[in-house]
């Protein structure tokens, strides 16, 4: 198979602020991988807190071996596979998929023995800004799921001025931005709100933190759901913090691609817990990727097009937060012609 990269940068419709950091652009790799007339691609996100940059995924995917000529020799392929950014690795193995698709001339979810609908609507994703703001924009977005970014100062009334303005389901993502004090304390706080659920309150490495949260809140009667997010990137990391946990994020970027996603699902299931699949900030590549393993969810949070201004792709469409799967073989992915 021959290999291709493309950088590509996206044009965020908003600067976009979450506890680790802000940003009005970001600098993706797309990778093509071209065998008997037929191009798979992938998207790998360079996501700074990984410490991933669009050179260094490029520079890892300049280095791979031979990938030889059978994409679906995808589990030998990605075992051997080099040590390196699990993004760039996810690139790979979304090319694969979209190859192998492409060659029976299925789109991936029947792949996946799956079925195109219903899916799970997709949240809609609020950046720190002050509470006012935040709120104008849950409110113009019209959207009936809000994830709100908290981890400032201001979350109680961040949520609050949310709230006032909105009857929308609501979630909220602190990005390891609490103490487990913070935590203890805010959640029971902002459950008065309503909340859906509550993603990543504790620091990435604090493995323990999770049933020490859970027991002191259900000591409080509060039952908000706790899904963790940065601190579980493989189906490994599920097994370590099932017990403390309600639900977990599972995103292709963490993962390093389909395979291990599905993996991801599976162990989760079987330890009991939900499941939201998100997306880093990618375009209609990688999130119609994403999208593909949809129907095995029990949330999804998969905004990404929504938040660019520029994506380059066209794939899984949007009908406010309805997604319809395409029916293409593969992936499903085209390019958006130029005007
Ligand atoms: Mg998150």
């Amino acid at each position: 198979m021959e290999l291709r990269l493309e950088p590509v940068s996206l044009n965020l419709r908003t600067t976009f602020r979450v506890a680790h950091g802000a940003s009005d652009q970001r600098h993706n790799v797309v990778v093509r991988l071209t065998q008997d007339g037929l191009t798979g691609s992938g998207e790998a996100a360079a996501v700074f807190y990984y410490g991933d940059t669009q050179e260094s995924l490029m520079a890892y995917l300049r280095t791979l071996p031979d990938l030889g000529r059978d994409p679906f020799a995808l589990e030998t392929i990605l075992a051997r596979l080099p040590v390196g950014p699990q993004a760039a690795k996810a690139a790979v193995d979304m090319a694969l998929h979209d190859l192998c698709g492409q060659m029976l001339g299925q789109p991936l979810y029947r792949l996946f023995g799956l079925a195109p609908e219903p899916l799970p609507e997709t949240s809609f994703t609020i950046g720190i800004d002050e509470p006012e703001l935040m709120a104008e924009r849950a409110r113009q977005s019209g959207y009936p799921i809000i994830k709100i970014k908290v981890g400032t100062q201001h979350d109680e009334a961040v949520v609050s001025a949310i709230r006032r303005v909105t009857n929308a389901r609501l979630r909220v993502d602190a990005n390891a931005g609490w103490s487990r004090e913070q935590a203890l304390d805010l959640i029971p706080r902002l459950a008065e709100y309503d909340l859906e659920l509550v993603e990543q309150p504790l620091p990435v490495k604090d493995e323990e933190g999770y049933l020490w949260l859970k027991q002191k809140l259900r000591q409080q009667g509060i039952k908000t759901p706790i899904f963790a997010d940065e601190s579980v990137r493989t189906s490994r990391d599920v097994v370590k913090l099932a017990a403390g946990l309600d639900g977990v994020v599972v995103k292709l970027m963490k993962t390093g691609g389909l395979r291990e996603a599905l993996r991801c699902i599976h162990t989760a299931r079987a330890h009991g817990l939900q499941i939201m699949f998100s997306c880093m900030i990618e375009s209609s590549l990688g999130v119609t990727a994403a999208a593909h393993l949809a129907p095995l969810c029990d949330y999804l949070d998969l905004d990404g097009p929504l938040l660019i201004a520029n994506d380059p792709f066209q794939g899984v469409r949007y009908a406010g937060a309805k997604l319809t799967l395409p029916a293409g073989p593969g992936l499903g992915v085209s390019a958006v012609s130029s005007q």
